[in-house]
């Protein structure tokens, strides 16, 4: 409910009690807490190779795989970083929950990632350890990564994973909620990409609020996920689907027409989504395949990580009546999502992300004049709670960007209340793209322009796209001389990133519009 008093928005949600924040619990032991009351019937399905295996030996396992981490020749131990670089697989959540286990801290990225970018992040976090499939590994041997490699599709991690091997001495580490469990990456508000932390606390919040809003179900829940487990979205729902012994179907990399098949081979109650996979669903030019599969068994689809338009909502819910599509909303840096639609009646109203998780407090601030606004006026969403990120690497002021001294994050988004407590995403007022959801930094991309030899000058916007959602566009001033075509400049570009950040569009201009202080005037830009 919303103060008048403070202006703050309170969440509506039932309180669920944290732990002791000072008493040692690392997420794993948290995740495993609740597992003894779930399911026995769960487990995790790899699509592609229909392997399962049963969350009631996940436990085993994670004592199994963090064994053989702490003693040599891995031998990590608790302060440590492990970069991950694989596409989905049923490993990786596995993963996730060894390296917690023991205080080491899980670095995923984007197996899709440049060499320099690879580099990039590798500088960041330091790891002492990199975990890749043999299809990527390649990039770490490029970039001259010289700590340990372990292969994830290797006989020597099938063999770590082996539950008839069993490595485990007896011993625990000691692990604190304050301690960094997971370095993701994102360039908040401005600049370039930085290391979020989130710590053990941040991520067992993440659980305990999504506890608060669990539907009840007599059968066995199955997850689909098609979102990348690096991205904080995949991340946090791959380490929740094991506390709340919900199976989760893995399909690797994303591809409609696999993902359609196994909705019916493994009878998936649970999808979720990004964003342009739903527009994919509704888009005439795949109704065959889309209307050929069968979606019995499908009861709610989630989409998150980017806005969905309610043209697009509209036409979902007359294609999938039987279907809820439920939006959730969130960040990176407040380790994921912050409200979600619970229940048929929060899921029938069009447009929302939702209601603010339970440990959540809100406002809604007028960029201009800092002041808080009641419910149906629009303004910065401000948030706080125990989800809040820890920092970022490397940067001991860098959150002060981000987080000010009363706790309160600027997600850099432009939101209202409604009367109710829904929350709206209206547009972003940061300078973030997102193309198919994912992070595209505009600063990184004008760096690389900037370091052309014909470019004097360069700016990045988004430019609006029905189906990815947004694409950046590159504003650029040539050098006097220089006749640098647009197919030049985005092979140059292209050379650099990965895919989803290829520059889309480019536009030649005279000069870039500044302020007196020589911001970029982004939003005359966008006008033009
Ligand atoms: P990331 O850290 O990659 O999750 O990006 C967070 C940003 O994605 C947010 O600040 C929003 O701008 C955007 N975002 C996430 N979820 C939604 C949503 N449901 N609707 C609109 N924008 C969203």
């Amino acid at each position: 409910g919303f103060c008048s008093k403070t202006l703050i928005f309170h969440s509506l949600r039932p309180p669920y009690s944290l732990p002791p924040p000072s008493s040692q619990l690392s997420v794993t032991d948290f995740v495993f807490s609740l597992t003894g009351t779930t399911a026995e019937t769960a487990s995790f399905i790899d699509a592609t190779t229909r392997r399962t295996i049963s969350y009631s030996d996940v436990p085993l396992i994670v004592r199994n795989l963090s064994g053989c981490f702490r003693r040599p020749p891995v031998s990590i131990s608790r302060g440590d970083c492990a970069f991950v670089v694989s596409p989905n697989s049923s490993y990786i959540p596995i993963l996730y929950l060894s390296l917690f286990s023991v205080g080491v801290s899980v670095s995923p990225v984007n197996p899709a990632s440049s060499i320099p970018e690879i580099s990039r992040l590798i500088r960041l976090c330091k790891p002492a350890v990199a975990f890749a499939t043999s299809e990527v590994v390649h990039k770490l041997l490029e970039v001259g990564f010289t700590n340990r490699i372990i292969v994830i599709d290797s006989n020597e991690f099938d063999s770590m994973i082996r539950l008839e091997s069993n490595v485990d001495d007896g011993t625990t580490v000691e692990v604190s909620q304050s301690d960094t469990a997971a370095i993701l990456y994102s360039s908040g508000t401005t600049g370039n990409i930085k290391g979020v932390k989130l710590s053990h606390r941040n991520l067992i919040s993440m659980i305990a609020g999504a506890i608060a809003i669990r539907q009840a179900r007599s059968s066995q829940a199955v997850y689909l996920c098609t979102v990348p487990y690096f991205h904080v979205y995949g991340f946090s729902l791959c380490i929740r689907s094991v506390a709340f012994g919900d199976s989760l179907v893995s399909i690797g990399r994303f591809d409609l027409r696999r993902m359609l098949r196994s909705i019916k081979e493994f009878s998936v109650t649970h999808l979720p989504l990004a964003p342009p996979v739903v527009v994919a669903l509704v888009d005439g030019g795949n109704a065959d395949l889309v209307n050929g599969t069968n979606w019995r068994s499908v009861e709610t689809v989630f989409s998150g990580g980017a806005p969905l338009t309610v043209a697009v909502i509209d036409r979902f819910k007359r294609q999938f009546p039987n279907v809820s599509l439920v939006q959730a909303y969130g960040l990176t840096e407040t380790t994921g999502g912050i409200s979600r639609a619970a229940g048929p009646y929060e899921s029938s109203i069009v447009g929302t992300v939702g209601r603010i998780t339970a440990h959540c407090e809100a406002k809604i601030v007028d960029p201009n004049t800092g002041a808080g606004m009641p419910p149906m006026n629009r303004g910065e969403l401000w948030v706080r709670g125990p989800f809040v990120m820890k920092g970022y690497v490397g940067d001991k002021e860098a959150i002060n960007t981000m987080v000010d001294s009363d706790g309160w994050l600027r997600t850099g988004d432009l939101c209202y209340f409604d009367n109710e407590g829904f929350l709206f995403v209206v547009d972003r007022l940061k300078e973030l793209i997102k193309y198919k959801g994912y992070q595209v930094p505009p600063a990184e991309l004008e760096h690389i322009l900037q370091s052309h030899p014909d470019i004097l000058e360069a700016a990045v916007i988004p430019y609006p796209d029905e189906s990815a959602g947004q694409v950046p566009m590159g504003f650029v001033v040539r050098k006097k001389g220089s006749n640098i075509d647009e197919t030049q400049v985005k092979d140059y570009v292209a050379k650099q990133v990965a895919p989803y950040k290829k520059l889309r569009r480019v536009c030649f201009i005279d000069s870039i519009p500044k302020n007196v202080t020589g911001k970029v005037l982004r939003k005359e830009l966008i006008k033009m």
